[in-house]
Formats: C-alpha cells, sequence, structure tokens
C-alpha cells in the first residue's frame, strides 16, 4: 500500500491542487494530519476536497479554533485573527465535520499511527531532537507520521540504541523493524522550513520506505486572495519565505 501522507494544508487550496498533480500516480491512499483550516483563504474548498478524498483524517489544533472559539486565547494575535476570519466564512456543513473529526492518535491498517502534534497532545510541537527524545521514550518501535510544526524531516531511534537522531527530509528514508521513527511530511500550505514550495510525503509499506517531496505552486494566487479576504498581511509574506 502506498499512502500520500498530507499535514498542515491550512485552507491553501493552490498549494493542495499542485500537490495532487505532483502526486498522481505514486499512491493508493490519502491520510491526513489535521489543521485543514487557518490562516489560508480557502477553508470551504480544502474541507470538502479532504471530506472526498482522504481516507484517514485527524483534527488539528487551527480546526479546533474554527469551530470552538473559547481556544483562541492560546493562539497568537495573527493565528487569532485567521481563526475568526475561518470561523466567520466557513460553512456549516464544514464547521460539523470539524467539529466530529477524530482526534489522534489514529492507528491506520494496524500498521502505524499519525498524530497531529504528538502522541500525548494534538497541541505540543516535537521540534528538537529532545522533543523527539521524550515522545519516543514512551515508545519501543515503530512508526508514527505527525505534523504541527510545518517542518519536514523527522526523528528516528535505531534498534537497541538510545540515541535518537534528526532524520534529513532530503534523502529517501528506508524504515527499520525494531527503530522508532517519527516522520513529519511538511506542511503542504504555509511551510516553514526556509523553503515556500508545497510540502508532502509517499510512504510504501511494502517496501518500508518514506520519500519526502516538494512542489512548486501558484503562489501568486494564494496571496492576492488572502489579500482580497482581508487577512493579515503577514500571512502573505511568510508563504514567499516559507517561515
Ligand atoms: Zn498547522
Amino acid at each position: 500500500m502506498r499512502y500520500l501522507i498530507l499535514s498542515d494544508i491550512h485552507a491553501n487550496l493552490e498549494a493542495l491542487e499542485a500537490v495532487m498533480a505532483d502526486a498522481e500516480g505514486l499512491f493508493d491512499s490519502i491520510l491526513c494530519l489535521g489543521d485543514l483550516v487557518g490562516y489560508g483563504p480557502d477553508p470551504n474548498a480544502v474541507v470538502a476536497w479532504v471530506r472526498e478524498a482522504c481516507s484517514v483524517v485527524i483534527r488539528g489544533n487551527h480546526d479546533k479554533a474554527a469551530v470552538w472559539p473559547e481556544v483562541l486565547r492560546y493562539f497568537n494575535p495573527v493565528a487569532r485573527t485567521a481563526a475568526e476570519w475561518t470561523h466567520s466564512n466557513l460553512e456549516e456543513t464544514h464547521k460539523d465535520y470539524l467539529r466530529n473529526l477524530t482526534i489522534g492518535p489514529a492507528v491506520v491498517d494496524d500498521k502505524f499511527l499519525i498524530v497531529h502534534g504528538s502522541l500525548a497532545d494534538e497541541d505540543a510541537y516535537v521540534i528538537t531532537v529532545e522533543d523527539a527524545g521524550n515522545h519516543l521514550s514512551h515508545v519501543g518501535h515503530g512508526l508514527i507520521f505527525f505534523g504541527h510544526t510545518h517542518v519536514q524531516g523527522g526523528f528516528f531511534r535505531a534498534q537497541d540504541s538510545q540515541l535518537v537522531k534528526e532524520i534529513s527530509a532530503s534523502e529517501l528514508l528506508q524504515v527499520s523493524d525494531g527503530g522508532a521513527f517519527l516522520i513529519n511530511p511538511g506542511s503542504v500550505g504555509q511551510p516553514r522550513d526556509e523553503n515556500w514550495k508545497a510540502a508532502y510525503a509517499v510512504y510504501d509499506s511494502q517496501l518500508n520506505q518514506v520519500e519526502y517531496r516538494r512542489c512548486a505552486y501558484d503562489l501568486a494566487t494564494t496571496q492576492r486572495k488572502i489579500t482580497e479576504a482581508g487577512l493579515p498581511l503577514m500571512l502573505s509574506e511568510r508563504l514567499s519565505l516559507g517561515r
């Protein structure tokens, strides 16, 4: 089975469409690790697409914020403005869908896990090797896909080792039995790893390999839509910087 792994689409329709064109023929099933909405100008089109196309979807913190405004007190001003905009612009049927999304972790085909932030907390950021070490201290072995940081790559601990190492997203990753792997496909709609291109991953469970991928998209159109929607200008600027 080949899984297309998408995370943090953030209502960026142009990035999502570019990823789907780029990934054509590479996958059998689509998984979504949360944050369908928030920041971007196309929440309705993105949620409609995810509902139709994805076989397993878990909730992200921005999906929660778009339907439960009380969560917003934990958000910075820009994220809060965007979440309020999303709340007012999202169709009721899509709000219902987001309200009922599964809270991770979710088990996929008895093979691996998907989470938004971490196993324990959808709002936790796994950024450093230390974060990953804490996270993996509760995990014997196996494969976990996570999002939330918008940084493509991840971490692993080899069998019979205590040492957690960083994974480079520039290489094809061979997942080894007995190791513990935390894999981040990166963000489709708002990358923050100094690369503006949409990020995603393909996991082939037969070969046990993860391929990290990037693709260019029509950034100018997304930026124009952000401006026209009256969303904070910073959300447009950061897309070109990949931050
Ligand atoms: Zn996110």
